[in-house]
């Protein structure tokens, strides 16, 4: 039973920077962000696309990775660090 009124559910109020929507097969990023934060949650994401199995802690640390070496190699929107 997923309805609100179950135990089941909680609600949160937050700030979203990005998801991966398993079900459509879809990844968001907030519009709003830029340079090296807009690369670190597009990585992020992407990985949790890729690979739904793996837990939050691998997943950030993954992308964070990621997003610094491609920072670093100058890979990024507006190019990155040159
Ligand atoms: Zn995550």
């Amino acid at each position: 039973m997923n309805s609100l009124n179950s135990s089941k559910w909680s609600v949160f109020r937050e700030r979203l920077d990005g998801w991966a929507d398993h079900d459509e097969l879809e990844v968001f990023v907030d519009q709003a962000l830029k340079g090296k934060r807009m690369l670190e949650v597009s990585c992020h994401e992407v990985l949790h696309a890729m690979l739904p199995h793996f837990n939050e802690a691998r997943i950030q640390a993954m992308g964070k990775f990621q997003a610094d070496l491609l920072w670093k190699l100058g890979i990024g929107p507006g190019g990155g660090a040159q």
